[in-house]
């Protein structure tokens, strides 16, 4: 396994955009919605409001110290849906049927690496697990991926633990179910700041999912597989 260090006992997972991805992608979901109650929006306009909503409560998180909760979650979504879709009639009508969308396996497709890297891992003895910054829909959609049963025992979802990544407090939790020491558990993820930076801050190691690379990383994987070499 040459992209893990030898020492590694545990490996978790970031969930979306790591091992399951919006497919359609959340763009064309939200403007399929919007074009449904009679809002036509241009990609492009859908994707700047979106990035900027979607930004505005990231920075309210951090200010924060990364807490959250299933309310929390709901609140983010919400306020993410109305600025994406502003000028819709009823935002709350769109936002109950995005949240609805995303808690259904349907709205999801998995890494193809997903599996053979999984179970390669599990055939070796080490422990996986998941760690992800969403909430409880994320177990009904887990209800519609067989090939990731492996990592239902040790699922950490941020909105249960009461913090999201980066926060210490997260990647605490994911050490606990690794039941391995920090320095053993190798956290894979595609996000630098959530998922990279903050596993290194916990001290656990990092891998970073990057299919177009990443100057600022050293350890560094274009496809999942590549994990296990
Ligand atoms: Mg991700």
């Amino acid at each position: 396994m040459p992209t893990l260090r030898s020492d590694v006992r545990a490996v978790f997972f970031d969930a979306v955009g790591t091992l399951i991805f919006p497919n359609p992608s959340a763009l064309v979901v939200y403007a399929d919605v919007a074009r449904g109650v009679g809002l036509d929006l241009p990609p492009d306009e859908v994707r700047r409001r979106f990035l900027a909503a979607y930004r505005t409560q990231e920075n309210a998180d951090r200010a924060a110290g990364w807490a959250t909760s299933e309310e929390r979650e709901r609140t983010r979504w919400h306020a993410i849906v109305c600025e994406t879709l502003a000028g819709v009639p009823d935002p709350d009508a769109c936002f109950d049927a995005l949240y609805d969308h995303f808690a259904k396996p349907a709205a999801w497709t998995v890494n193809p690496h997903a599996a053979p890297t999984i179970n390669h891992l599990v055939d070796r003895g080490v422990v996986v697990g998941l760690g992800s910054n969403y909430d409880a829909r994320l177990h009904s959609v887990l209800d519609g991926f067989p090939e990731l049963a492996p990592l239902r025992d040790r699922t950490v979802v941020s909105a249960a633990v009461g913090f999201r990544k980066p926060a210490a407090e997260f990647f605490a939790e994911v050490v606990r179910l690794s039941g391995c020491d920090a320095r053993q558990v190798a956290f894979v993820g595609d996000d630098v700041e959530n998922d990279f930076d903050g596993a290194r801050a916990a001290g656990l190691d990092a891998v970073l999912l990057a299919p177009r690379g990443n100057p600022d990383a050293r350890r560094v994987i274009g496809e999942l597989r590549e994990l296990v070499g």
